[in-house]
C-alpha cells in the first residue's frame, strides 16, 4: 500500500507540532511521556512537525485550510519567519494551543524588550551584522521584528499550555480535551487557576504576618527543605502563579520562578508578584522596604522573567 493511500485511509485527526523562538525544551515535555508516548500520539497523526522528521513547509501549504484539528505552537514571534508560520498554522489549523511561556507570555527571550531587539543583537554582533560563521559573509536570514511578541499578539490563540516547559501530564490531558471536544472556551489557560501556594507541600508553613526583613539571595542562603521559603526571605512567586506543575520547583528546594504566569485575576504578573513579596516584608516605611528589597538584583528580571512581552510594560518603545 503507498504512502498517500495510508495517509487517505487514516482517519485519526491531525496535528502540527511546531517551534518558533524557543529552546525546544517545550518539545521534550512530549519525549517525557516515554513509554506512554505511543500509546498518547497513536490517537493523532502528525501532519507537520520539523522537529521529528523531515516535514516541510510546503508539507502544510498543501494542506486544506482547517483540515487540521490542532497546532501546538511553541515558542515567541521574533523573526518574519515565525509571524509567517503562526498564521499559515492558524489558518491549517481549528484549534491553536500556544505550547509552553513563551508563546503564552514571551517567556525568558522577551526580556529583551528591555532594551529592543535591535539593541540586543547589535550588542552581540560587534558591528552589528550577521555573519555566517563559516564563510564570515552576512547570510539571508529572517528579519527580526522590533520586539518579542507572545503568539496571541500575532494570530488568534485558542488555548495556552503554561510552564517553561508544561508537564507530559499537562500535554496529555490538553490532547485528550481538544480531541474529544473537550477544552472549554477560546482563550482558556489549560491548568488550574489557583496559586503554586495551594499544592505546595509547605503550605502550611506559610505565615501570612508580615517577617521578612530582607530579600536573601539564594547562593548565600542555606534554605530549610520544610519552610516556606518565602518566610526565609527568598523570593518565591508562588503566591501570584498559576499552580499546575505540582510545586516542582518548591520539591527540589528552589523557589518557584513564576513559568506558568498569572492566575486569571491577575492582570498583570509582575505587578501581582511584587504585592505578594511586598506583603511579606516586615518594614513599613519606605527605607524599611527599600532596604528589604536592595538583595533584589534583578527586579524585572526576576518578576516578569517569563511574561514581559504579554505584561502592561510590554517593555522599550523605542
Ligand atoms: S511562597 Fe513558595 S514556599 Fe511558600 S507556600 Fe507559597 S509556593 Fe510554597
Ligand atoms: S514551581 Fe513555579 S517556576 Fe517551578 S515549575 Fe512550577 S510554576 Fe514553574
Amino acid at each position: 500500500m503507498s504512502a498517500n493511500v495510508r495517509l487517505i485511509m487514516d482517519s485519526r485527526p491531525a496535528i502540527a507540532i511546531h517551534w518558533l523562538g524557543s529552546c525546544g525544551g517545550c518539545e521534550e515535555t512530549i519525549l517525557d511521556l516515554a513509554e506512554e508516548l505511543p500509546r498518547v500520539m497513536d490517537r493523532v497523526r502528525i501532519a507537520f512537525c520539523p522537529m521529528l522528521t523531515d516535514f516541510k513547509v510546503a508539507d502544510l501549504d498543501g494542506q486544506p485550510d482547517g483540515s487540521l484539528l490542532a497546532a501546538f505552537i511553541s515558542g515567541c514571534v521574533i523573526t518574519d519567519e515565525h509571524a509567517e508560520m503562526a498564521a499559515l498554522l492558524r489558518r491549517k489549523s481549528r484549534i491553536v494551543v500556544a505550547f509552553g511561556a513563551c508563546a503564552h507570555l514571551g517567556g525568558v527571550p522577551g526580556l529583551a524588550n528591555q532594551f529592543g531587539l535591535r539593541r540586543v543583537t547589535d550588542a552581540v554582533r560587534a558591528d552589528g551584522k550577521r555573519r555566517d560563521v563559516r564563510t564570515g559573509s552576512e547570510p539571508e536570514l529572517p528579519s527580526i521584528a522590533q520586539s518579542v511578541r507572545t503568539l496571541d499578539q500575532v494570530i488568534p490563540v485558542d488555548h495556552c499550555l503554561p510552564g517553561c516547559p508544561p508537564t507530559a501530564a499537562m500535554f496529555e490531558t490538553a490532547l485528550t480535551a481538544i480531541i474529544n471536544a473537550a477544552a472549554g472556551p477560546m482563550g482558556k489557560v489549560l491548568a488550574p487557576d489557583v496559586a503554586v501556594c495551594d499544592e505546595c507541600p509547605r503550605k502550611d508553613t506559610r505565615r501570612a504576618e508580615t517577617t521578612v526583613a530582607e530579600i536573601r539571595r539564594i547562593p548565600w542562603v542555606e534554605i530549610d527543605p520544610d519552610l516556606c521559603l518565602l518566610n526565609q526571605g527568598i523570593l518565591c512567586l508562588g503566591p501570584g502563579t498559576r499552580s499546575g506543575c505540582g510545586a516542582a520547583c518548591i520539591r527540589a528546594n528552589m523557589p518557584c520562578t513564576g513559568c506558568f504566569g498569572p492566575t486569571s485575576g491577575a492582570r498583570d504578573h509582575g505587578g501581582k508578584l511584587i504585592s505578594a513579596a511586598a506583603a511579606a516584608i516586615a518594614g513599613e516605611d519606605a527605607d524599611a522596604i527599600r532596604k528589604a528589597f536592595a538583595g533584589l538584583a534583578d527586579p524585572v528580571g526576576s518578576l516578569y522573567r517569563y511574561s514581559l512581552p504579554a505584561s502592561l510594560l510590554r517593555g522599550r518603545r523605542s
